[in-house]
Parts: structure tokens; sequence; C-alpha cells
């Protein structure tokens, strides 16, 4: 059989539910891709053997009723596993071993797949290209000196270089669709509440949301329904019947209105890039879809309220890491007060501090009001804009990101330029909306580059349809040679 790690996960479902292949040979054939690997630093745990056992036990006695049988796959290292170290990239849970199972792994481990190892990421998620992690910068395979995006960063590296089938990570600013765009990727964020929050390690916890990354729009619609589901454990857990994405998907998108806002269009944005967003257009007319001009005239305040409320929340959900509860503790300090504050500044990274540092300004007294209150104030008119421009569009197409995958180093000391980064898909979570990233074509360096659909709220089925009927006609292929292997 040719190799198994290059195909889609559907295929590799629909080869298992076949019988034509076991779980046995498909877990070996990505453990061979790990262990071949010299480069990514895409891991922070491999978990190997353990998924060797559970491919055996699954071939022993397969139910192929289940939605991904006998897959074995690596997931973020936010997502809190049983019994495997969880770390969210940071030296402040270098050794915390969760003994519970976040929603997300639980709902995958239900449906027939297994862990396979946990996937590096910035740390605590804060960051636009995996710079910030405790464990190392990761690398792009699509080539060496360059990032794969953040803060699912080893998500996106590991799936893009055949290292697992298909993967989750959060995104509570981008941080799905930014690294699937920069790896040439399908990353999909789902509708805030969609996929239970709990077990994941808690950034800014009216923003995060789990979600796909996959080789294509079918494995995300898949993934999604093993996914998604209505969970008691998180409060802001939308209670919503499952839905058969995958089976329902089509590429019939005759009449739809995709809306093209004119705010996206930012300076100095590579024209390449505008190119991508013209062709997408294109595609779109040719399927029968109406394209129609919309404005979105917040959409400039967006990425500075994002820095506030983001930040805010973060500096109260990081709160927790005191030394004393779980997690690193600093041994120096001759007191209690001591204690804490060295084990804070020791345990977390600069990034971090940076964000603990401007939220916990934006809420202290005195300054709530014009930062805190104006920024949440921003978020509303910002999500009106979008109720506004769904009363007339099904969707609305921009580029996923300003730029194709940057140098390693490149942006790493201007915050600025790096938050910029998230320009386009900052709005979403804002408002709460589903987008999905689909690579779409490639830059003058041969470097992938992503165009983003956004949604309507519990409107994933459309979206998924729209970015199917485009994947189809673009025909995206990557062909790395896999000079990490060297
Ligand atoms: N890059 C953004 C940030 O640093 C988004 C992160 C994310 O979505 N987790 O905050």
């Amino acid at each position: 059989m040719s190799d198994i790690t290059k195909k889609s996960l559907t295929e590799i479902v629909n080869l298992i539910k076949k019988k034509e292949v076991k779980s046995e040979e498909v877990t070996l054939s990505f453990i061979k891709n790990i262990d071949k690997d010299k480069k990514l630093n895409s891991f922070i745990t491999k978990c190997s053997d353990q998924a060797l056992i559970r491919a055996k036990t699954f071939d022993k006695k397969p139910n192929l009723e289940k939605l991904i049988p006998g897959i074995p796959i690596a997931v973020k290292d936010l997502f809190c596993t049983q019994g495997v170290k969880t770390t969210a990239g940071s030296k402040m849970l270098e050794n915390f071993t969760p003994n519970y199972e976040s929603t997300i792994t639980e709902n995958l481990w239900n449906e027939g797949a297994f862990l396979l190892g946990k996937l590096n990421c910035d740390e605590y998620a804060m960051g636009s290209s995996n710079e910030t992690s405790y464990y190392g910068n990761v690398i792009n395979p699509v080539a060496e000196n360059t990032v794969p995006g953040g803060s699912s960063g080893g998500s996106a590296s590991a799936l893009a270089a055949d290292l697992t089938p298909t993967t989750i990570g959060t995104d509570t600013g981008g941080s799905i669709r930014q690294p699937a765009s920069f790896t040439g990727t399908v990353g999909l964020k789902p509708t805030y509440g969609l996929c239970s929050r709990w077990g994941i390690v808690a950034f800014a916890s009216s923003l995060d949301q789990a979600g796909p990354m996959t080789k294509t729009v079918q494995d995300s619609a898949l993934m999604l329904e093993a996914m998604a589901s209505f969970d008691v454990k998180d409060s802001t857990s939308i209670n919503k019947k499952k839905e058969n994405y995958s089976k329902k998907l089509t590429d019939n998108i005759k009449g739809l209105k995709i809306g093209i806002p004119k705010e996206y269009r930012v300076e100095g944005m590579p024209r390449e890039i505008d190119q991508l967003w013209e062709n997408g257009k294109k595609i779109l007319k040719e399927s029968g879809a109406e394209i129609v001009d919309i404005s979105l005239p917040n959409t400039k305040y967006a990425l500075p309220a994002y820095y506030i409320v983001a930040p805010a929340e973060a500096s109260s959900n990081l709160a927790r890491y005191d030394g004393v509860k779980y997690g690193f503790r600093s041994s120096n300090g001759n007191n209690l007060i001591e204690m804490y504050e060295n084990t804070r500044s020791e345990g977390f990274g600069d990034e971090v501090k940076r964000r603990i540092l401007i939220g916990t300004y934006v809420l202290s007294s005195g300054y709530y009001d014009a930062y805190y209150i104006k920024a949440q104030k921003v978020r509303q008119l910002i999500k009106n804009d979008f109720d506004k421009s769904f009363k007339n569009v099904d969707a609305i197409l921009t580029p996923s990101t300003p730029s194709s995958a940057f140098k390693i180093g490149e942006k790493k000391n201007d915050p600025i330029s790096m938050y910029l980064n998230d320009i386009f898909t900052v709005p979403v979570n804002l408002a709460g909306l589903p987008a999905i990233s689909i690579p779409a074509g490639k830059d003058n360096n041969n470097y992938p580059l992503g165009l983003q659909f956004i949604g309507k709220a519990l409107d994933e089925q459309k979206l998924l349809n729209i970015a199917y009927a485009v994947e189809n006609k673009i025909n995206f292929k990557q062909n790395l040679n896999k000079w990490w292997e060297r």
C-alpha cells in the first residue's frame, strides 16, 4: 500500500472500516515518521508504546461503528490527558500529570481514537510563532528557518509533516487558523460553546475554543462531529443536538452569498495575498455563489480590544499558579510571599509575564473603565458589525493571515508586529463566530497561504460546505521533501 501517513484521516478511517488495514499498521507508520524526525520539535511527549498497545487491543476486537476507529491522534499539550503529562508549553506545568481527561479528548477516545502524543505550543497558548514555548521553537516543515505559526504550532507542524493523521488545537485569537495557514493545512475554529472547554488549560475563557486541524475539509467535518458535545462541566457549553457534518458535506453552494469586507484590505499587504483573495472570489463565483461587498467598520479596533480582553482574562486565570496547589514551586524565598513571587517569576516566561502585567493593569481600579470596560463595548460593536452583515450574506471571505510563515526570530522581540499577525483572525473570536482556514495558494517562496471563511454562529455545516467547494477547485498540493529526516 502507498504511504498511509500521506492519506487523509477520512481515507484512513475508510481503510480501517473496510478492514484493508489494521490500526497497528497505521499507528506504527506514524510512529516511524515521529522517530525519523530530527528537527521539527513538534512533540513534547511521545506516547508511542502506549499507542501501540491501544492499537493492538483495538485490532483484537475492532468496533467499526465509531467515527474514528483505531486512529492514533497527537494533541496540543493544552488538553489535559489523564495520566499523561500536560505542560501547556510552560515550565510551570513541567511535572503536571492530570488525573482527569478533557471532555474533547474523552470524546475522541469514545469515538475509537487514542493518544499518540502531546504537541508543543506557545506557553499557555500565548503567541503566534511557537517561540514562547519553554520546550523550544517548533519548525515549520515548509522550510527549515520558518515558524509554524502559533499557538498551536506543534499541532500544525506535526500534521503537515505526517507525524499524526489529524490533530486538535485551541483558538483564542487565531491559534488554529494562523498555524494552519502557515503550514498548508486546514484549521477550524468552531462557534464559541460548541466544543467543551472543560479540561483545557485556560488562557482567556470568553474567547478560548477548541477545534480540529486536518489535511482536508472533509476531515475537519469528521473531527468536529467527534469533538462537539454539550457538556454540563462547561457553563458556556451550548446545548444542541449532535450534527453529522461529514455525511451532510456537499460542494453545492449555488446561490449562497459571500461577503467581502473592505476593511480587510490592509496597508502593506503583500500582492500575493490580494491575488489569493481575488482567486477565492473567482472560484466562489464559478461555483455559483454570489459575491457581495460588505463593511465591518469596527475591524480596526478588534486587535486593540483583543489585547486588552485576552490579557485581562489571562491575568485572572493564571492567578492559580502560586506554587501551592499544583505545578512548579520555587525553592527560593524566606516566607510565603517570597515563595509566590519567586514561583511566578521563575515559572512563567517573558510573554506570559507581559500578558499578566497588561491584564492586571487594565483590570486595576482607576483603569478598569478606561480599558477593560471600553474594550468590552468595542467587542459588542464588532459583534454588531457581523450580525448586520449576516442579514445579507451566508459567509464572509478574507485572507487568513497578512503574511506567509515568517523566519524564526524575525518578530520575536517586537510584540506589536507579532500581534499584527492576528489581525484577520481576532475579530472572529471576539464575536464568538465559527471560521475555517484552508490552504489556497503559495507565495514567491513557495510557502502556503490560507483563505478564511467566517460563518454565522452554529452555521458550521454551511461553512464547511463552502470551504469544501473551494478546496475541490483549488486542489492545493504541498510536496514536502522530508528534509527534517536528514
Ligand atoms: N496569537 C494570539 C495571542 O498571542 C492568539 C493566541 C491563541 O489563539 N491562543 O494571543
